[in-house]
């Protein structure tokens, strides 16, 4: 039935009534799948691209729909800067996209990156890869540079300007990578235990142990749950990082069972460099 609906937008679409308005018709029009990615092309093409975000603030990429004004958005798109490692929304809906807007040219921003298998709540690698590639400040450098490598292929006339944007936001990117090592460099207890295992790269990048609660989408199960106290209780961990789109009873109930709390932390925030800042601050104070 979904894919019926779909067809019937494209049909819609393919209608000769859809011009650009005028106002974007100057801008180049972007297409990004993820919050942080919206901020990777701001900062290499300021106001000369018009950015949509195909899964929205508080909306989870991995069961995110894309609505009809997003695909009126994608038939006047020149490019889209996929994450490319796996990111159920594009897994789902990649294909579909591409059909509405066979012009776009497709940038992969994971491109260069090598892709790590997600992990379980004993810190072992699973099959499946784990798609938060944009985590790792060192991975988002990789990913700005092959968008600014995109836009220079789709306006090459602004070349120049994209290329020092995009060297001033990568020593912005480098000066984070270095706050964040020296900040972690006296940090005892090495180990944190989040919800939704989105820091895997954050993780390994740092030297650090990542327990994710929920493991490959789905909740623990009481037995899970009881073993997920007992690590923590053993780990001395008193902070339980949950996120605004993942934040369920589970995290609550370890948190209050080791007398710890809960953090929210959001790994889609728009602002990157400074939601990094934050995460850093409050894993530093709970692992301190
Ligand atoms: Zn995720």
């Amino acid at each position: 039935m979904k894919y019926f609906l779909f067809a019937l937008l494209v049909l819609a679409l393919a209608l000769p009534a859809c011009q650009p308005s005028a106002e974007v018709a100057d801008k180049i029009g972007v297409v990004v799948t993820l919050l942080p990615q919206a901020e990777f092309v701001e900062s290499v093409a300021g106001d000369k691209v018009e950015i949509t975000v195909m899964v929205p603030p508080g909306a989870s990429p991995h069961t995110y729909e894309p609505t009809p004004s997003q695909m009126t958005a994608l038939t006047q798109a020149v490019m889209y800067a996929k994450v490319g490692s796996g990111v159920d929304f594009e897994l789902v809906w990649m294909d579909k996209l591409l059909e509405v807007s066979q012009q776009m040219l497709v940038v992969d921003c994971s491109k260069g990156i090598e892709l790590q298998g997600a992990v379980d709540e004993h810190g072992q690698e699973h099959e499946g890869l784990d798609p938060h590639i944009w985590m790792s400040p060192l991975n988002a450098m990789s990913m700005v540079s092959t968008i600014c490598d995109g836009l220079v292929q789709v306006d090459p006339e602004n070349a120049a300007f994209y290329w020092q944007n995009r060297d001033a936001y990568l020593r912005e990117l480098a000066q984070l990578d270095q706050d964040i090592r020296e900040s972690l460099a006296g940090v005892q207890n090495q180990t944190f235990m989040v919800y939704h295992p989105a820091f895997g790269y954050f993780a390994r990048e740092y030297g650090l142990t990542m327990i994710p609660i929920e493991v490959e989408g789905k909740e623990p199960t009481p037995a899970g749950l009881v073993r997920l106290i007992e690590q923590a209780e053993e780990g001395g961990i008193k902070v339980i990082f949950a996120s605004p789109q993942f934040n369920p009873e589970s995290a609550g109930v370890i948190a209050w069972e080791i007398d710890g709390r809960v953090v929210l932390v959001d790994s889609l925030a728009r602002d990157y460099i400074a939601n990094l800042h934050l995460l850093l601050g409050e894993l530093v104070e709970a692992i301190e």
